[in-house]
């Protein structure tokens, strides 16, 4: 069910993000308006002939020497590597094939992934011949494109999606156990929560690896007999050797494997810290993904309180991260244990919460006393009409709403409509969405 990931690799400059920013066009999310998110997008939804796809630009490399530069090229591929579906490993025309090229791709050789070879910066034809070198690399046959001049996309694309593994079809039936990926920059306490959510569990069935390379999945059931499965993102880094940790960067790549395929994401954050930069971007991929969350601020412990502690750094935490000020946030010690035991019952409520269905009468009733209230937005002359108002989908609870004119509809109106329904309905810990229809009355 969930798309195709193709992974973006390659050394500094070579052209990726020029690649990426003109594959993934102008879309602006409420998301991309929060100061921090816009700078490094590191996922873009892509359509190509009927098949969707998500791209993601593992750039990210700032080596502060040739040792450095290698080591991280490694860890990039590495991530690339366990995560992607599809890996295109970007080379430069001008620079033609350097060693950096070639350890990299003795590296993606060995995956059994799908590899594409991609040398970029044939901004025109003559170009053709640089690319004969690139052979060398084993790593079949090379493919032109120029970035800057999208050159070339249509044959790397057609390439990309004929690669795509096929659709298994599997769907999550009623009794499968709730998803929960536990993510967070590295350091924030994701291991020692994983431990005590699991307690002895783990010591017993930890360490299966997950059906994917990006995480340590373990079953949980809980006192009251609901199933979980553990996504643990912090358990695969024991394992590696090569990937260097110190590079948030790549704990947020992680991440986003593990987002998709949850149900609920817990999101730690470091109490001493606040809320950073890679916390809102990891913030960012869950509430884009439509998935359920938790705010965890985590080593409560270190924090001094007094009256009000609480509740002032939960409004910090919603506030620097407003598109997603529907969250529960709860404030726990991993360490000593304070709190960890309203986690799952706080991950069943999201969960249902995101599984929620309202009935097309009362939804229409709700809408309508919410048009009462604030009468829709006028542009010129014309007036935005609702005419009426089904939910078409769960996870994340998803309404169409019939229109007269979808150019009508402003943001600060979706977003009226948005409140009214979670003050109405409990919607706790789920994003909502809106898709307009335009209607002929
Ligand atoms: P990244 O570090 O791999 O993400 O590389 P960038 O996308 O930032 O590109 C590095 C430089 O190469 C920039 O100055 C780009 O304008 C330039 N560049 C990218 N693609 C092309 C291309 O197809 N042709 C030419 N001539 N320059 C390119
Ligand atoms: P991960 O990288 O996110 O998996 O973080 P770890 O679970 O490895 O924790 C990083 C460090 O923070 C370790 O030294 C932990 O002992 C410490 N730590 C984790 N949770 C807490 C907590 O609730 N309070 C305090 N004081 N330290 C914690």
């Amino acid at each position: 069910m969930s798309k195709p990931l193709v992974a973006i690799v390659g050394r500094p400059n070579v052209g990726k993000s020029t690649f990426f920013n003109k594959m993934a066009g102008k879309r602006i999310s409420i998301v991309e308006d929060t100061p921090g998110v816009t700078r490094d997008r590191v996922h873009a939804d892509v359509e190509w002939l009927g098949h969707s796809f998500t791209l993601i630009d593992t750039g990210g490399i700032d080596p502060k020497s040739d040792d450095e530069l290698l080591s991280q090229m490694r860890a990039q591929a590495q991530v690339a590597m366990d995560l992607a579906d599809v890996i295109c490993f970007f080379t430069d025309a001008r620079d033609g094939l350097t060693d950096d090229d070639r350890d990299v791709a003795n590296l993606l050789r060995r995956t059994g992934k799908p590899v594409l070879l991609v040398v970029n910066k044939i901004d025109y034809m003559g170009l053709n011949d640089q690319m004969y070198e690139f052979y060398e690399l084993g790593l079949g046959d090379p493919i032109g494109i120029s970035s800057v001049n999208m050159l070339g996309f249509g044959d790397l694309l057609d390439e990309i999606i004929r690669l795509f593994p096929e659709d298994t079809g599997e769907a999550a039936d009623e009794s499968s156990p709730i998803q929960v990926a536990i993510v967070g920059r590295p350091n924030v306490g994701k291991s020692s929560l994983t431990n005590r959510l699991l307690g002895q569990e783990r010591t017993m069935v930890s360490d299966i690896p997950g059906t994917t390379r990006d995480a340590i999945d373990t079953p949980y059931t809980a006192e009251d007999g609901t199933s979980y499965n553990i996504i643990d993102t912090a358990g695969m880094r024991r394992k590696r050797s090569v990937e260097d940790e110190s590079l948030e960067h790549f704990s947020v790549l992680r991440s986003v494997a593990a987002i998709r395929r949850c149900d609920v994401a817990l999101l730690l954050i470091n109490a001493e810290d606040g809320v950073t930069e890679q916390d809102t971007k990891i913030a960012g991929l869950i509430h884009e993904e439509g998935k359920g969350v938790v705010i965890i601020v985590n080593k409560w412990d270190l924090i001094e309180k007094e009256t009000g502690t609480f509740e002032k750094y939960q409004k910090e935490v919603l506030s620097a991260l407003k598109f997603m000020d529907y969250a529960p946030v709860l404030c726990i010690s991993a360490k000593s244990g304070q709190r960890v035991n309203t986690v799952f019952q706080t991950v069943k409520a999201v969960y249902e919460t995101s599984c929620r269905r309202i009935t097309t009468g009362v939804l229409n009733d709700v809408l309508n006393d919410a048009m009462n209230a604030l009468q829709p937005p006028i542009q010129g002359t014309r007036r935005l009409k609702i005419y009426y108002a089904t939910q078409c989908d769960i996870q994340p609870p998803t309404f169409v709403l019939f229109v007269n004119d979808e150019t009508l509809m402003v943001f600060s109106y979706e977003r009226y409509l948005e409140n009214y329904f979670r003050k109405t309905f409990d919607f706790t810990g789920t994003p909502i969405r809106f898709i307009l229809r335009e209607r002929k009355k």
